[in-house]
């Protein structure tokens, strides 16, 4: 929707029931804070209004005491209370509505209390504010259109009974008025809308950022992990070798590297196939993951049927059991290895020979990792399904 809305011309945004939802969510603190800063505001400014007109006109004194010094800021004090949380839009026009029309009704009367030219004044004073108002507050349309016609018609009313001007006058003066605070709906609307366009904006921002970052993830899991078997792989196997040995507080000879690889796993290949070998070699990594310490050790897929597995915080003890785990597990998954030529005392179930090599100081990665090869090799020449120290 959002995409849609961009799309087409700033004028015909229309938002669908869920975007509006979010957008008045989105506007809320905004709208709210402007809406509450009015009611102070004009509710302080009202009581100001009180001393000056005494000094203007002393005989209204308890009048203008009465509406402008209290009904007008009390209006307003409610309307503040409204403002204080997220209502619904009718709730929000409504209450607008509402004090336009009796701020503008109270000050009409204090106008006809006045009489003579500031009858004019005041009304011509309140039109203004409520036109001010109208540009103000961030109301659907419909609620700017409804607090100009209110105005408007109030504005209109108290003309009517001016007994200083003529209907004719009371007319062209309505109309007159009418002209600018249409004026300031329009403004209004355009300032809404471009509210909308920048909560659009806003969002596809939003949605763009999520999916870079997204994207960005998706990418650091493929160039770390194994497709197959969700492994790491040998980069990420490098990083956690590299980052060990860059660490000083670990002490060298606690890592072991054990090398391990499934046994004549050719042949499994050959024989019952592809699809059969990958899952052999999913269920081997998923064992081999199983059997290790969680926390302390990481398996990697090496290779094609090789695994890679470090130990830190190790003994030699322990690398011989976790080995030696590794190796049984394997073997207790028993997956029928088709290939494999029955002699004397064998098996054709999958098995698996790990080579172990501890490291020491001043030793570089890759010597440890050749270690642990050659004792791969001694356990493969020793027949195999053997761990190699
Ligand atoms: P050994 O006991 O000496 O390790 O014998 P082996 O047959 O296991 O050793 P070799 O290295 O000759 O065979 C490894 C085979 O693994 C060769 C290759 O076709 C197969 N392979 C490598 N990667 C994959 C893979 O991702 N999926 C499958 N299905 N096979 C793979
Ligand atoms: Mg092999
Ligand atoms: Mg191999």
């Amino acid at each position: 929707e959002t995409e849609l809305l961009l799309s087409q011309r700033t004028r015909d945004i229309r938002f669908s029931p869920e975007m509006v939802r979010a957008y008045r969510q989105k506007d809320w603190p905004q709208r709210s804070k402007i809406a509450r800063a009015w009611m102070v505001w004009v509710a302080l400014i009202s009581m100001a209004f009180v001393p000056i007109s005494f000094l203007l006109a002393p005989n209204s004194l308890w009048l203008t005491t009465a509406i402008s010094g209290l009904l007008v800021p009390a209006l307003h004090a409610c309307a503040y209370l409204v403002w204080r949380k997220p209502r619904a839009a009718a709730v929000e026009g409504l209450s607008l509505i509402l004090l336009m029309s009796s701020v503008m009704i109270a000050y009409g009367f204090l106008a006809v209390a006045a009489g003579g030219s500031d009858y004019e004044r005041f009304l011509t004073c309140i039109m203004y504010v409520n036109t001010i108002a109208i540009v103000v507050f961030n109301v659907d349309y419909v609620w700017s259109l409804g607090l100009m016609a209110c105005s408007t018609g109030i504005f209109f009313a108290f003309e009517i009974f001016n007994p200083a001007i003529d209907l004719e006058e009371a007319v062209g003066t309505t109309v007159f008025y009418a002209m600018g605070i249409y004026a300031a709906t329009i403004a209004r609307k355009t300032q809404s809308i471009l509210g909308q366009k920048a909560f659009l904006l806003s969002l596809r921002n939003q949605y763009r950022s999520d999916a870079l970052k997204s994207a960005i993830h998706q990418l650091e899991i493929l160039a770390t992990h194994d497709p197959l078997t969700g492994l790491g792989n040998r980069r990420s196997a490098t990083d956690l070798v590299e980052r060990l040995w860059r660490d000083a507080t670990i002490p060298k000879a606690s890592i072991a590297f054990m090398m391990a690889d499934i046994d004549l796993f050719k042949r499994l290949n050959d024989t019952a196939g592809h699809a059969a070998g990958d899952q052999c070699i999913r269920r081997v990594a998923k064992t081999i993951e199983e059997s290790v310490r969680w926390g302390e050790d990481a398996v990697f897929r090496y290779g094609g049927e090789e695994f890679f597995i470090v130990l830190t915080h190790a003994s030699p003890d322990l690398a011989w059991t976790i080995a030696e785990r590794v190796r049984t597990a394997v073997e207790a998954l028993t997956i029928v290895n088709p290939g494999v030529q029955l002699v004397d005392g064998s098996t054709d179930m999958v098995t698996i020979s790990l080579g172990v090599a501890f490291a020491q100081e001043d030793v570089a990665p890759e010597i440890v990792a050749k270690w642990a090869d050659d004792a791969l090799y001694d356990a493969k020449r020793g027949g195999r399904n053997i761990v190699f120290l």
